[in-house]
């Protein structure tokens, strides 16, 4: 588990600026949801933290570590896409156990972390079927499961539930909710849902135009929110 820490963060794709000086602290073990209308910024702050994208100015920090220059695989975080891009031919137990025996761990560490992954997830019944055999909600337990396994410092999630229907959201946001108490685990999470960002997290970031507009806990948001865009993104009465 680690703190995630942006100094004055920006993002150019050529000469348009998509994050304009982004400063935020994410504290460890906390529940952090990025929200903002569609182009605001939410999936490249979320893959610049990841490594995914690079930083154009400003620094990363995880933990104590200045992780700006660092590829994805030494950061440690685990991402969790919408599209769980999970492996057809293979069973629930060697995709959630895959990312292990591509590091070389012994079948038998390999087993106690699945059975473990398995366990937290409740994926123990369906852990010989194939993908195709599983709800959309199920793969997406099998895709979070793929992440644990690795003991990430950090969840990164880009609107995961957003290819489930209705039901499956609610179910499944139950589920990340709990999934957030069990392993007490850093989690940024992105969405453009505005009761996903108020039922999930500890706090909200908003993002207007790749700026931060408000961060606060929900209740700061709803009663006291900083400005229209905020007021009206949330949803209050103001
Ligand atoms: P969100 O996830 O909030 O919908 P994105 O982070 O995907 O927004 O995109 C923010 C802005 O950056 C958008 O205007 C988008 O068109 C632009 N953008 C994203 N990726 C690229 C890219 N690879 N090249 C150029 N522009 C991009
Ligand atoms: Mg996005």
């Amino acid at each position: 588990m680690s703190s995630i820490t942006l100094n004055s963060v920006e993002k150019w794709f050529g000469n348009v600026q998509v994050i304009k000086g982004v400063d935020l602290t994410i504290n460890e073990g906390e529940f952090v949801i990025f929200v903002g209308p569609s182009g605001c910024g939410k999936s490249t702050l979320l893959r610049m933290i990841a490594g995914l994208e690079e930083t154009s100015r400003g620094q990363i920090m995880i933990g104590e570590r200045d992780a700006t220059a660092e590829p994805p695989s030494k950061r440690g975080l685990a991402m969790v896409f919408q599209s769980y891009a999970l492996y057809p031919h293979m069973s629930v137990r060697d995709n959630v156990g895959f990312p292990l025996k591509s590091a070389g761990l012994p079948k038998a560490d390999i087993d106690a972390k699945v059975n473990e992954a398995a366990r937290v997830l409740k994926l123990d019944d369906y852990m010989d079927r194939r993908p195709k055999d599983l709800s959309g909600g199920q793969r997406q337990r099998v895709a979070i499961g793929r992440s644990i396994v690795r003991d990430p410092t950090a969840f990164l999630f880009d609107e995961p539930l957003s290819n489930l229907d209705a039901a499956l959201r609610v179910e499944m946001r139950y589920e990340i909710a709990k999934l957030h108490q069990t392993l007490k685990s850093t989690m940024i999470y992105v969405t453009h849902d505005q009761v996903e960002a108020m039922t999930l997290a500890d706090r909200i970031v908003v993002l207007e135009f790749g700026r931060i507009a408000q961060v606060g806990s929900p209740r700061e948001l709803y009663e006291k929110p900083a400005n229209l865009f905020v007021a009206q993104f949330i949803g209050s009465p103001r």
